[in-house]
């Protein structure tokens, strides 16, 4: 037996709680991982209140993030005793997840913890973080330089947005952080942030063109806010967008793309190729200041996490959850 939190669904609806399960109840895979953290993203958080069509089949596990040493593995790359990380692929989402004190998976989703890293460390980072990291390596990969000017990154006390600013700002980029909680300031400038922006300025409807700022954005918050920001970019601007915190929508115009050859480059960090994952866990562990996850995390046990969910969607998380399955 372990324990893990489960989704359900009945006719009185659905609801989420720690659960005693066993075993034979986890589903098919090659790798069975003995997990020891996961972490609360937003869509877990999506998930855990049933707020957003996260879960594609119940019962579910929650967790889109897990990392834990290999206890079984009929996978040639894994052997017993290996500690491995695993997110995306759709764990959390249509295969049983991370929060939960044992996981079975295909072997081909896991990447190796890399060296270097603890694994609490690791899922200090987690999806937001890797996600946070695919889209600086889409702005190095457009040719986005620290020369070229300043980077906006909204969302910016957030999972994705503080770890975007501190990687930004180790590379050397002077990174304005956006945020709706003035009280953080502190905290984003300590991650790396030049300046920090309130979140008022971009998140209500603007002009189809503003003054030029950017040479790079992250954006996490759609809607208003990646409209504005699109408008605002520099000649050439480079916008990265993984985000709906602020909505789904996006009510822009084409003219920051057709009059000032502004690219948007969407990021997907769940099927992203595996060559990519490797290699941004493999920069994370480089540029990313390692100790400056101990002001991103907080760390609660199994228990804590249905509440911190709701917590979590009302915005009033700073940084990045650290879920202790074994506590
Ligand atoms: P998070 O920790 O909850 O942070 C989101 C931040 O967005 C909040 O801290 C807040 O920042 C800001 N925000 C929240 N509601 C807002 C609103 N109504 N208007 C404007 N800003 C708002 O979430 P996260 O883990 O960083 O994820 C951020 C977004 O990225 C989510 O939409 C998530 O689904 C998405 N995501 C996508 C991928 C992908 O593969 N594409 C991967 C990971 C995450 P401030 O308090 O600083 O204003």
């Amino acid at each position: 037996m372990f324990k893990g939190i489960l989704i359900e669904k009945d006719d009185a609806g659905v609801r989420a709680g720690v659960e005693e399960l066993t075993e034979e109840q986890l589903p098919e895979g090659d790798v069975t991982v003995r997990v020891s953290h996961s972490t609360l993203n937003y869509k877990d958080a999506l998930a855990i209140t049933n707020k957003g069509p996260v879960v594609r089949q119940f019962p579910m596990v929650p967790g889109i993030d897990l990392v834990g040493v290999v206890e079984d593995s009929a996978h040639p790359d894994y052997k017993p005793g290996d500690e491995v990380i695993a997110n995306g692929w759709g764990i959390g989402e249509g295969h049983w997840g991370g929060l939960a004190q044992r996981a079975r998976l295909n072997g081909e989703w896991l990447v190796p913890l890399p060296e270097g890293m603890r694994p609490q460390q690791a899922m200090a980072i987690g999806t937001a973080g890797y996600t946070a990291m695919l889209c600086v390596m889409a702005l190095e990969r457009h040719g986005v330089t620290p020369d070229d000017g300043e980077i906006v990154v909204t969302g910016a006390a957030g999972g994705v947005g503080s770890v975007a600013i501190a990687v930004l700002a180790r590379l050397g980029f002077k990174v304005v952080a956006v945020s709706g909680r003035p009280e953080e300031a502190d905290y984003l400038q300590n991650l790396g942030a030049s300046e920090v922006m309130d979140r008022s300025v971009l998140d209500g409807p603007g002009r189809p063109l503003a003054k030029q700022r950017w040479a790079g954005a992250v954006d996490v918050v759609g809607s208003h806010t990646l409209a504005n920001v699109c408008a605002s970019m520099n000649y050439r601007g480079i916008v990265t967008a993984c985000g709906l915190a602020g909505g789904m929508d996006f009510p822009s115009t084409v003219a920051p793309f057709i009059l000032r050859g502004v690219t948007l480059v969407g990021i997907d960090s769940v099927m992203c190729p595996r060559s990519e994952r490797v290699e941004a866990w493999r920069r994370l562990s480089h540029d990313l200041d390692l100790t400056k996850l101990e002001t991103i995390r907080r760390e609660i046990g199994l228990s804590d996490a249905v509440d911190c969910a709701g917590q979590l969607l009302e915005g009033k998380i700073r940084g990045r959850v650290v879920v202790d399955v074994n506590r």
